[in-house]
């Protein structure tokens, strides 16, 4: 085998190992040269620089000519098929970017590949040239004719489907050869494994169904015969075809269930979600950070949960001191004289935005005729505040025992250096040579709990909050340090940070506690039925509540066609109000457009639409927005597969949607502590 180390970006390694082992190895590719050959390969060095950072997403790609590079399963898939040997000769149709030739490099000795389109051929000659592959020769032509010149072959891939496999491939195969190829009509094809068996008879295995391009030549399709189906992006995967049969009595299932939402001002638009009163946890989503719709739905249905259910915590995706600044607003407590404002860090508009504005108000107004006890607070679940928190345990110290203050000042002094940026420090404790800070952080938690009893005695309130302030500080410790080992890591311990904090708070407002939590779609729909749980192993909120409180917990998604959004192109950059482009054919968003709701609530438990559940549950692409969006790259930024009734109990839609208006701020001097997901 061939064990050439690639010229290529090292920062992608992990993510090629993760596909390896979750996209490749968990789907069952067994055998240990293709996986071998697969982690080798840099993917990234076969795609356009716009896409690049997708390059191991578990789809297939856009490439030059309006074709594409296969999902990275689907090759392995394929070359595990033709069970090659080393020293063996393979013929490649259907080039495309050349990464399969690369893979197919490292495996035999020699690799002939042909492109029908001379643009993909020069490119994919470069490529591979660039990557250091010496192995493969490329070249411009019909390939369904085979190389003649270069034949026998050991093995023959074909990259495109036709209607049948070409006699003058199977001659071009040597005797106990293998030729691996998509045979079917252009919608759908079924892979085939044809083995010379000696120089007439072949054997044939079907090893199931696919979706590719069409093979377009003399033993392929006519290009007139294709022309209709252009263009084609998603080919290789059978789930995601373009525009799915709908069967019109899909439609009308969910233009039957649709119940149509009043005006957020009208008490009944809080009434329609009183079905989901009983549980302890609600937990209200939101398809963008930006978009003024859902909070004020939100709104609506948190004052119906507080006003008639005895809700009595409102949890937000914000950080623990920002969102206690608000708290003690709302509970008509004391402002601390040294609290700096909240929300005043990037995404500002997240959470200073005119709705917020108008709920906190309203949650302050509701607060004031009743005893302290049954107050509803407002509280965040999140953990970049480590500057923040280390302050707020300081403060907190400094007022009930000053010894155990000095102690808490020489131990964050470890994080001191980095609380301005503590992505560097997850960097730094990296190397051998720099010592992590967790021995110190974790011992101050648990020498702040040790002393609950003698803490709580002066003023339990103010303890909880710095016990949740010094919890931050341990697990945003760890999360600097994970986040450079993949984003599945770092992503489940703040999702995990945030349940943690969720149940703290239950339990400290007693028995029979109740909650709502506002948080993105991607942090409260359960994980395990989206693309995020089943390839890249991250679990949410969502999830965690359902595995804790069962049916106690609620979850509800909410979601848009189209309108405008605010959010930024990049991060830390500025605020914009972009445009929200129309749904894609295949995602649940079109469909729930199509059926011709302009805002509904849909009850997707099975037990209120058993026919709707059913057929919904397949599943479709979802459009997620954070606090950036891309419409350019939008399917690859934006868009993963889920399965929709499985990972709500309810639905909120909105047709078309408007930006957020937000309050004026001017933003700190930040670092991008949400980096990488952007949610
Ligand atoms: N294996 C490629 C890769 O790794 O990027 C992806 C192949 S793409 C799914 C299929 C390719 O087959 C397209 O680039 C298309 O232009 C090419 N193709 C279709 N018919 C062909 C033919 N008769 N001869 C050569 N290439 C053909």
């Amino acid at each position: 085998m061939r064990t050439a180390e690639f010229s290529n970006d090292p920062a992608m390694r992990p993510a090629r190992e993760r596909m390896v082992e979750r996209q490749i190895a968990r789907r069952g590719i067994r055998d240990p040269r293709v996986l071998v050959a697969m982690r080798h390969v840099p993917r990234e060095a076969f795609i356009a620089g716009e896409l690049r950072e997708f390059a191991y997403e578990d789809s297939p790609l856009p490439i030059e000519a309006g074709q594409t590079i296969s999902q990275p399963y689907i090759v392995a898939r394929m070359i595990e098929a033709a069970r090659i040997e080393p020293g063996e000769r393979v013929l490649e149709v259907g080039a495309g970017s050349g990464y399969a030739a690369a893979v197919l490099g490292q495996l035999a000795a020699e690799v002939y590949a042909i492109e029908r389109h001379p643009e993909l051929a020069a490119l994919a000659r470069w490529r591979l040239a660039a990557i250091g592959a010496n192995n493969i020769e490329v070249r411009t032509g019909d390939g369904s004719r085979g190389w003649p010149e270069a034949a026998p072959f050991d093995a023959i891939l074909v990259a495109a489907g036709g209607p049948e496999v070409p006699d003058i491939l199977r001659e071009q195969l040597e005797i106990g050869g293998r030729l691996v190829m998509p045979v079917g009509d252009m919608e759908s094809q079924r892979l085939l494994r044809i083995t010379r068996l000696d120089a007439d008879r072949f054997e044939t295995d079907d090893l199931g169904a696919v979706r590719f391009v069409p093979l377009i030549g003399e033993g392929g399709w006519h290009e007139d015969e294709v022309s209709g189906h252009a263009p084609r992006r998603a080919p290789a995967r059978t789930r995601h075809a373009e525009a799915r049969p709908r069967p019109e009595s899909l439609l009308e299932l969910i233009r039957r269930a649709a119940e149509p939402l009043p005006d957020f001002d009208d008490p009944a638009f809080g009434a329609l979600f009183d079905r989901f009163a009983d549980a302890k946890v609600v937990l209200l989503g939101e398809a963008s950070h930006g978009t003024s719709e859902f909070y004020r739905a939100r709104a609506a249905i948190t004052k119906r949960l507080i006003e008639k259910h005895g809700f009595t915590s409102v949890a937000v995706e914000a950080d623990w001191p920002d969102a206690a600044t608000i708290d003690r607003y709302v509970r008509h407590g004391e402002p601390r004289d040294d609290a700096a404002p909240a929300f005043r860090r990037f995404p500002t508009w997240m959470w200073r935005n005119t709705d917020v504005e108008a709920f906190v108000g309203w949650l302050r107004a509701h607060n004031a005729d009743l005893p302290a006890a049954h107050r509803a607070g407002f509280y965040g679940l999140d953990l970049y505040s480590l500057e923040g928190s280390m302050r707020a345990v300081i403060d907190y110290l400094d007022t009930v025992d000053r010894k155990a203050a000095q102690i808490a000042r020489e131990r964050y002094g470890c994080l001191t250096p980095w609380q301005k940026d503590p992505a560097a420090y997850g960097r730094m404790a990296l190397s051998d040579e720099y010592k992590s800070c967790e021995k110190a952080v974790v011992a101050m938690l648990r020498d702040l709990l040790g002393k609950r009893l003698d803490y709580v005695a002066h003023d339990g309130e103010r303890f909880f909050d710095a016990a949740q302030n010094a919890r931050l500080v341990a697990d945003a410790e760890r999360y600097y340090r994970f986040m450079y080992y993949g984003s599945a890591e770092s992503w489940n311990l703040r999702d995990r940070h945030m349940f943690e904090t969720l149940e703290h708070l239950l339990q400290s407002k007693g028995e029979g506690a109740k909650a709502v939590v506002w948080a993105h779609n991607s942090h409260i729909g359960d994980a395990r039925h989206t693309e995020m749980g089943s390839v890249r192993d991250e679990l949410n909120i969502g999830q965690l509540c359902r595995e804790r409180f069962g049916s106690d917990a609620a979850l509800i998604g909410f979601g848009t066609d189209r309108g405008t959004v605010a959010a930024a192109s990049d991060w830390d950059g500025p605020m914009e109000v972009k445009n929200v482009l129309p749904a894609r054919a295949d995602s649940y968003e079109r469909l729930v457009h199509d059926a011709d709701v302009p805002r509904c609530l849909l009850d997707l438990r099975e037990k209120a639409h058993i026919a709707l559940h059913a057929q919904l549950t397949e599943p479709r692409l979802e459009r997620f927005i954070g606090v950036i969006y891309r419409p350019d790259t939008e399917r690859w930024s934006h868009y993963a597969e889920a399965s929709l009734p499985q990972q709500f109990d309810a639905y909120v839609w909105f047709d078309e949607t408007t930006a957020v208006t937000p309050l004026p701020t001017r933003v700190l001097e930040g670092i991008d502590e949400t980096w990488p997901f952007g949610l």
